[in-house]
């Protein structure tokens, strides 16, 4: 689909948005695209949504971005939604065209992308995801279309995990938080989907469930910095990843989405990758 070129504004809606890196690589590749558009933060307690809505339908702005905690919000007021947003049951990317919004999820893409650029075959491996929220949902709908055999889904509160559980029972296995290392057998991936990340006090996991792993195994943190995960699965010599690459592969999807061109991914990753350090990594 061509577009014209676009103009205007476009921004991020959650609660809170101040501390998103978002625009530090948004802005970079807008500004390349050329037009004058600003990506700003527009934070959005729940109760202003609907005025968030009528913003984008009215044509003030061409598309959002969607963050915690309202994206499973905007998978029901959308006009449409992709399949996977559906599934998801979360929309992170709006389009607003002619008075219409259409929602995707381009975290399932973000999260995809760092593991296809690493050649890592997802294809009928077991892959062991901790957290049962939203993010975790959106990993595992990846994670079933990308062909996996088993998901091994570990969280503390296990009835949100058995719900998760349910799009696909034959696949996923549901385990309470003290039973992860049970869960970890063979696995060649484990994701850290929950928000501990960001608190930095002490692994999900210990080590146990590190050494349960295939050889050559992943760690996969979705916080776009250095976690006590990361670190913990660094030590008993597993490779880890950060959910920078994501964060950036989601936002680029975006991009296109928006504005029916590729997006500058190096520029965008190299932009992300400064502001990140110029916070302290
Ligand atoms: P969420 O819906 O609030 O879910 C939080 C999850 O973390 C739940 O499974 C929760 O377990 C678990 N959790 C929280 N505190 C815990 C603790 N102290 N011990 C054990 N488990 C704990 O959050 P979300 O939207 O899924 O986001 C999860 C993370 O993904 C966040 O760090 C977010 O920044 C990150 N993320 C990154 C990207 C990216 O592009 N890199 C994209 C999306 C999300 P219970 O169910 O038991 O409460």
């Amino acid at each position: 689909m061509t577009r014209q070129r676009l103009s205007g504004r476009v921004g991020l809606i959650g609660a809170p948005v101040a501390h998103s890196l978002s625009p530090a690589f948004q802005q970079p590749a807008f500004d390349a695209y050329g037009g004058g558009i600003v990506y700003e933060l527009w934070p959005t307690p729940s109760a202003e949504i609907p005025e968030r809505v009528e913003m984008l339908r009215s044509g003030r702005a061409f598309g959002a971005n969607v963050t915690v905690p309202h994206k499973p919000a905007f998978a029901d007021l959308v006009d449409t939604r992709s399949e996977l947003a559906g599934l998801a049951g979360a929309v992170n990317t709006v389009v607003a065209r002619d008075g219409r919004l259409h929602g995707e999820n381009t975290d399932i893409h973000g999260f995809l992308t760092p593991l296809r650029e690493r050649s890592i075959e997802l294809r009928d491996s077991k892959v062991v995801v901790v957290g049962a929220g939203g993010a975790a949902r959106g990993v595992v709908v990846a994670l079933l279309t990308s062909g996996v055999a088993e998901i091994a889904l570990v969280n503390r509160t296990l009835e949100r995990a058995e719900a998760i559980a349910s799009l696909d029972p034959s696949r996923i296995v549901p385990f309470a938080s003290h039973a992860a290392a049970d869960a970890a057998g063979g696995a060649s991936v484990i994701v850290n989907a929950t928000s501990i990340g960001w608190a930095d006090s002490e692994s999900v996991v210990d080590a146990t469930v590190f050494s349960r792993l295939s050889r050559d195994a992943l760690a996969y943190d979705l916080t776009y910095r250095e976690t006590a995960f990361l670190r913990l699965a660094s030590t008993c010599g597993i490779a880890t990843l950060d959910g920078l690459e994501m964060l950036v592969h989601q936002g680029a999807r975006s991009f296109e989405l928006w504005t029916a061109t590729p997006a500058p991914v190096d520029l965008m990753m190299t932009a992300a990758r400064a502001a990140r350090a110029a916070r302290g990594g």
